[in-house]
């Protein structure tokens, strides 16, 4: 009966790309309905402190699992969820599932660990989002500082998005720029919203340690947060010669691959208990 079902599913979904609806088209119709349905789910990676292999962080990873399609990834639902505006219901979800699983593990396993969590710009210019969020931390017992909010450069640019921003780091909410050097940006607001970590994008890691360009750019993103006192993570770490590269160029704090792939709760669990320690990053 299941396979019937698999199979009429999948006429339904051919019969409606041959009417002409693009995949795009049906993504953007079920993501209005996926929440109610319970098809998002959270994925978690640890965020390592080089210098003694602690898990300083884990960054909450948004997955959907289609009933017919499968498993679409945040590439391609995100930026659909950004326009149609189902990223405001689902970035509270984010939230408020993240958050009680870090409470969680803070009683249970690591007191230190925080949680980072990615912000879509289009969540800063909802005047209810910083209201979720405290309300969140106060139900889990949380210190804001438990938490850093990943932003993107291009969700500084809007000076309607800012005040927001402005009241939750006045809170005492950890800011992160994800995907640095990607985006188009002065350096500016590093300074004006006390920016706490930089993340290194997984695009400049690749090329590390050999292509020279790649550490140029690293290398420089380094030596300019020693300056101003911002941590930096390095994102996309796939090989030891690259963490070898970052740590012996003074980078903090790596996340990719070649420590752990982004896992499920009880997976994340698993692996930590296996051996990986937490504490608060320095
Ligand atoms: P991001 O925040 O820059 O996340 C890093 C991406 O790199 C993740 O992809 C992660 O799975 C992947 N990654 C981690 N380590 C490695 C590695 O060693 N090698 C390679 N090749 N990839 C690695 P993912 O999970 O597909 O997420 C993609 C993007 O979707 C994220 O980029 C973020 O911009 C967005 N996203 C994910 N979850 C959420 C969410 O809850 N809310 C919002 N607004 N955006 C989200
Ligand atoms: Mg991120
Ligand atoms: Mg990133
Ligand atoms: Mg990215």
């Amino acid at each position: 009966r299941a396979k019937a079902e698999g199979k009429n599913r999948f006429c339904f979904y051919s019969d409606a790309l041959q009417a002409g609806a693009t995949r795009r088209e049906i993504l953007n119709r079920d993501l209005q309905r996926a929440l109610d349905r319970r098809e998002f789910h959270l994925h978690y990676q640890p965020q390592i402190a080089l210098s003694d292999g602690r898990v300083s962080a884990v960054e909450a990873l948004l997955r959907w699992e289609h009933p017919q399609l499968g498993r679409v990834g945040p590439d391609e639902f995100v930026p659909l969820a950004e326009r149609n505006g189902m990223i405001l219901p689902i970035g509270v979800w984010v939230l408020r599932t993240a958050l009680a699983q870090l409470a969680q593990w803070r009683a249970a396993l690591a007191p230190g660990l925080r949680l980072a969590v990615n912000i879509a710009p289009e969540q800063l210019a909802d005047s209810h989002f910083p209201h979720a969020l405290l309300d969140a931390l106060q139900r889990h017992g949380l210190p804001p500082d438990a938490v850093e909010l990943e932003i993107v450069e291009r969700a500084l640019l809007q000076e309607h998005r800012n005040s927001e921003l402005m009241t939750l780091k006045a809170y005492g909410l950890r800011l992160a720029i994800d995907d640095f050097g990607t985006g188009y940006s002065s350096l500016g607001y590093l300074k004006r919203f006390a920016i706490d970590a930089i993340k290194i994008d997984r695009s400049f890691v690749a090329g590390l340690p050999h292509d020279t360009h790649d550490a140029a750019l690293t290398r420089s993103i380094l030596a300019m947060a020693r300056e101003l006192d911002i941590t930096v993570i390095a994102e996309g770490v796939e090989t030891r010669a690259q963490r070898d590269f970052l740590q012996a160029h003074g980078c903090g704090f790596a996340q990719g691959f070649h420590f752990c792939r982004p896992l499920d709760a009880d997976g994340l669990e698993r692996w930590y208990r296996g051996g990986a320690r937490a504490g608060a990053p320095a």
